[in-house]
C-alpha cells in the first residue's frame, strides 16, 4: 500500500479518534493526491513518518481520505468488509428482535461511505465514497453470505455521491418489493420502496416515536398533529397509544396516502385527516382556524445542510417551532425534532425556549432523544450525531 503523508501538526484530530482527512491536510509535495486512484487504499502517516492507520482515498474530494483501520497496511478487502459487516449485524441482533434496522451506519460501523437499511430480506444501500464504490461487489458478497437478501436497491441519488463524482443512477438487484412492511413499536407500517421521494423508512426516529406514544398514552382523548409526517410514524404510534384523532401534514401526497393506510391498519379507532402542502402554511392556517392539539410533532428535513446555511436554517427552525407551539394546548406536548447535524441539542432547546418566551408560555423539557442505537455515534466524530428530538410540555 502506498503512503499518504500529512502536513506537520495535521495528525491531531486523527490521534483523537476521528476518521476523516481533509485535502488541505496532505503534504501534496511528498504524496500528491492525484497519484491515487479513486478508492485506493493508503497507509496514512504524519509528517515524521509515524503511521496513523489505513484509509481509502478520494483524490478529488474535500474529505480526501477516510480511515477504516487504526493499523498501517491493512487492505480493505473481502475479509475485512465481511468482518465489519458481521460485527454490525451482531450488534443489531443484540439490539432488536426482528431484522428491521439500519444494518450499517458508515463511520459508526467503521465502514466509511456505506449505509445499509435492512427490511427483512430487502436491503436498501447507499454508497457515498469512491472507496466503497470500488468495493460494491465485496459488500454485496458479504451481505449475501450474512443475511441472504432477496433484493437490493442501491439508492444513488444523493448529494454526497455528486461530491465524489459517482453516478447518480439507481440500481436494483433482484425483485424489489413495491412496498415495505416495517414492524415497529407494536405497529406494522407500510412504506414505499422504490420511486417517489426518499423511499424507505426512517429507522433513526424509532426510540422517539416510542417516547411520543408513551406521552400520548396518558392524555385522555388526545388530538395529535403529526407535521412532516412522511408515512405517519409519529402519528400512527400515537394512534396506537389511544389518541382520539390525528392530523398528518406533509408536502408529499404519496406519503399522506400511506399515513391514512398506516393509521387505519394500526389504530382503526383513531380519526385521521391528511393535509397536503407546505407545512409552514398548513400550520399557519390551522392556527388561523383556531385549532389546537394535545400533542404536536414536527420532524422537518434538515434546514441546515451546510454550515453556511446556519443563519437561514436557524430562522426556519425558529419559525416552525413557533408555529407548532402556537397549536399546542395548555399543558400539551411539543415533540420537536431536528436532523441537522450542525444544530446542537442545546441550540434546539434555545430555539424552543425563545418560541415559548415569545408566546408568553413556559416550555419544560421532558425528554431529550437522539438517533436510535442502530445509528451508533462515533464518539470522536460529532459528524455522526445528527438527530435530536426534544419533548417539552407547554404551560401558559
Ligand atoms: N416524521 C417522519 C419522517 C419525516 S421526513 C417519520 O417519523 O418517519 C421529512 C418529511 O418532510 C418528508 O416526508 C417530506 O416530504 C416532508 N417535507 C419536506 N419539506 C416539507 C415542507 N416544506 N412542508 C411539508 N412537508 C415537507
Amino acid at each position: 500500500m502506498r503512503t499518504l503523508t500529512l502536513r506537520r501538526g495535521e495528525e491531531r484530530r486523527l490521534r483523537a479518534g476521528h476518521l476523516w482527512i481533509f485535502s488541505n491536510e496532505i503534504d501534496v509535495r511528498k504524496t500528491p493526491l492525484k497519484d491515487f486512484a479513486p478508492g485506493e487504499e493508503a497507509t496514512v502517516k504524519d509528517s515524521r513518518g509515524i503511521a496513523l492507520g489505513s484509509a481509502c482515498v478520494s483524490p478529488g474530494s474535500l474529505i480526501c481520505a477516510r480511515l477504516y483501520a487504526r493499523k498501517p497496511d491493512v487492505p480493505l478487502d473481502a475479509g475485512l468488509v465481511r468482518q465489519r459487516l458481521a460485527q454490525a449485524l451482531q450488534l443489531r441482533d443484540r439490539l432488536f428482535d426482528a431484522p428491521f434496522y439500519r444494518l450499517c451506519y458508515g463511520e459508526g460501523d467503521f465502514l466509511p461511505g456505506l449505509v445499509v437499511d435492512r427490511f427483512g430480506s430487502h436491503l436498501a444501500l447507499q454508497v457515498t465514497t469512491a472507496g466503497m464504490e470500488a468495493r460494491r461487489d465485496l459488500v454485496r458478497e458479504a451481505l449475501e453470505e450474512l443475511v441472504h437478501p432477496s433484493s437490493l436497491a442501491w439508492d444513488n441519488a444523493v448529494r454526497a455521491r455528486e461530491l465524489e463524482q459517482l453516478s447518480l443512477a439507481p440500481v436494483q438487484e433482484g425483485a424489489c418489493p413495491d412496498e415495505l412492511e416495517v414492524p415497529e413499536g407494536g405497529c406494522s407500517y407500510l412504506a414505499p420502496c422504490l420511486g417517489g421521494q426518499k423511499t424507505g423508512w426512517y429507522y433513526d426516529q424509532r426510540p422517539n416515536r416510542a417516547m411520543a406514544a408513551s406521552l400520548c398514552r396518558q392524555i385522555p382523548d388526545a388530538e395529535v398533529l403529526d407535521a412532516f409526517s412522511y408515512v405517519g410514524g409519529f402519528g400512527t404510534a400515537c394512534g396506537r397509544a389511544g389518541a382520539k384523532s390525528c392530523v398528518f401534514a406533509d408536502a408529499s401526497g404519496q406519503a399522506l396516502g400511506y399515513c391514512s393506510r398506516n393509521l387505519a391498519r394500526n389504530a382503526p379507532q383513531t380519526a385521521g385527516e391528511t393535509l397536503a402542502g407546505d407545512a409552514f402554511e398548513t400550520l399557519g392556517r390551522l392556527r388561523g382556524e383556531g385549532r389546537g392539539f394535545d400533542l404536536v410533532s414536527i420532524d422537518p428535513p434538515a434546514f441546515i445542510k451546510r454550515r453556511k446555511d446556519m443563519k437561514e436554517g436557524l430562522a426556519a427552525y425558529a419559525r416552525i417551532n413557533q408555529l407548532a407551539m402556537g397549536l399546542v394546548r395548555d399543558g400539551g406536548i411539543l415533540v420537536s425534532s431536528s436532523c441537522s447535524q450542525h444544530l446542537a441539542m442545546e441550540e434546539l432547546r434555545a430555539v424552543i425556549a425563545r418560541a415559548a418566551a415569545r408566546a408568553g408560555a413556559h416550555a419544560r423539557l421532558l425528554f431529550a432523544g437522539s438517533q436510535g442505537p442502530d445509528h451508533p455515534v462515533h464518539c470522536a466524530m460529532p459528524e455522526t450525531a445528527y438527530l435530536k428530538c426534544l419533548a417539552v410540555q407547554i404551560s401558559r
